[in-house]
């Protein structure tokens, strides 16, 4: 057992509380149908399209992070949890999915599968952000993931798959899908160049963290917040025009696609991502009305190298993936409202020890045939069960007091018109069956 901190060990269990750590949150029960609505949407799209889920570790060995994500970024450089494990192995709860992909790739040797690999996750990430609104240290990503092929009209097949999801969330008028291409090696190091020349007469007018950045990543100065670098940058270099032949060739490829599929983008020659690994297409998802400063609530690109930097055989590849948290919060703020699937459509009360009994193997009963039914078996009072039924407005109320015990019977009741029939205890599910079947 690793030490505790002296003040950590007397300092909450005496006070009589425990509180979440800041940046953490808990799904209660009524937010849990938005989470479940987004899983069902990414799993059943990602059926029709062919992915195959992954589940993949929380932890991970560190270096697999500063590798691919780049030592350089605010991920590796500030935000990850990482600890040294008993074995003196250092180790990170995952801060993205893409870097554990790449290495499943390699480690399953899925270069000899049928190329394409088309992979899909819904997994909850870790960064030690400052946590404000729509910024958490724990959050939900899902995302898909094409691995093997470099062809133009997967990065386009990629977007639209984005775009439906948002679309089907009925969620597509109120983002913008965000385009842009970060080119090869070869000709960002040329625009690199070309943009520091461009910045370093006017370093002076740039915020103190662009001034770093010019050091260690001069792209990020492109998608600084600040005014005052905004301003600089109007007139700055566009990576767009710095394309090598083969860049630009792919780049017009992709939005030609996307011009056929009828996919609506805007072409964002600002857009950078802020990982190492990405390379040529690059996307986000933005909400059109921006709230605070978290705006992305997906983004993506292509990683052809990155396979090859964690030691396997050179793979294209190309991936987005969402935040769930994010998006709940737009649905929520457009007043769209999952539907409630699988609600109680009948509710069994009960009144006395002996009907009690009979309650709790007639519900095992109802489950077995796959019919809900609500009840609460720690109240003995009918009024409060009949009004718990009514609240959940379920049709029919079964009821079992103690004179249908005797007479091995049992009252249905038409919640509607209040119409109560009696049948046969035995017969109670058949009965049910009958009348839901009818309507
Ligand atoms: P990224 O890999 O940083 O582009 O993240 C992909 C998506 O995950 C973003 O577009 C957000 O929707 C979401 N996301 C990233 N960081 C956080 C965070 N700290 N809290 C909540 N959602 C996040």
């Amino acid at each position: 057992m690793p030490k505790i901190k002296k003040e950590e060990k007397k300092k909450k269990p005496e006070e009589g509380r425990f509180q979440l750590l800041r940046g953490f949150r808990d799904v209660l029960p009524p937010e849990e149908k938005f989470f479940l609505l987004l899983e069902k949407k990414v799993s059943n799209l990602a059926k029709d399209y062919g992915f195959g889920r992954i589940r993949l570790p929380i932890l991970e060995e560190a270096v697999l992070f500063a590798r691919s994500v780049g030592k350089d970024t605010d991920i590796v450089e500030k935000e990850m949890f990482t600890f040294v494990d008993q074995n003196e192995t250092t180790v990170t709860l995952r801060p993205e999915a893409t870097a554990s992909i790449a290495r499943a790739y390699i480690e399953h040797g899925m270069l000899n599968w049928p190329q394409p690999v088309k992979l899909f996750y819904i997994e909850p990430m870790f960064r030690r952000e400052k946590p404000q609104s729509g910024r958490y240290r724990q959050f939900y990503q899902f995302g898909f993931e094409f691995l093997g092929t470099a062809e133009p009209v997967i990065d386009a097949q990629l977007i639209s798959i984005a775009n439906k999801i948002f679309s089907e969330l009925n969620l597509r008028e109120s983002v913008s899908i965000e385009v842009n291409s970060l080119g090869c090696k070869n000709c960002r190091e040329e625009y690199k160049q070309e943009l520091l020349n461009f910045l370093k007469p006017k370093k002076k007018l740039l915020c103190e963290d662009c001034k770093k950045r010019m050091q260690k990543n001069p792209l990020r100065v492109l998608d600084c917040k600040e005014p005052s670098c905004q301003a600089v940058l109007a007139d700055a270099p566009v990576l767009l025009d710095w394309l090598c032949d083969e860049c630009k060739d792919h780049f017009m490829k992709v939005l030609e696609f996307l011009d056929q599929l009828e996919i609506i983008y805007n072409l964002n020659p600002r857009l950078i991502r802020g990982l190492d690994y990405y390379n040529k297409t690059v996307f986000e998802i933005w909400p059109t009305e921006k709230t605070g400063s978290q705006t992305a609530l997906a983004g993506g690109g292509r990683y052809d190298s990155l396979i090859e930097t964690l030691g396997g055989r050179a793979t294209p590849a190309i991936g987005f993936s969402g935040g769930v948290e994010r998006i709940i919060s737009l649905l929520k703020q457009k007043g769209i409202e999952p539907r409630e699937t699988g609600q109680a459509k009948v509710y069994l009360a009960q009144i006395g020890v002996q009907a009690k009994t009979k309650a709790i193997k007639l519900l095992e009963k109802f489950h077995n045939e796959g019919i809900i039914v609500a009840e609460n078996l720690s109240k003995d009072n009918l009024k409060a069960q009949l009004e718990q039924a009514n609240r959940l407005k379920v049709r029919y109320t079964l009821i079992l007091g103690q004179k249908e015990v005797l007479d091995g019977t049992i009252l249905i009741r038409e919640m509607e018109g209040g119409v109560q029939e009696i049948v046969d205890y035995e017969k109670a599910v058949q009965e049910i069956k009958k009348k839901l079947s009818k309507t």
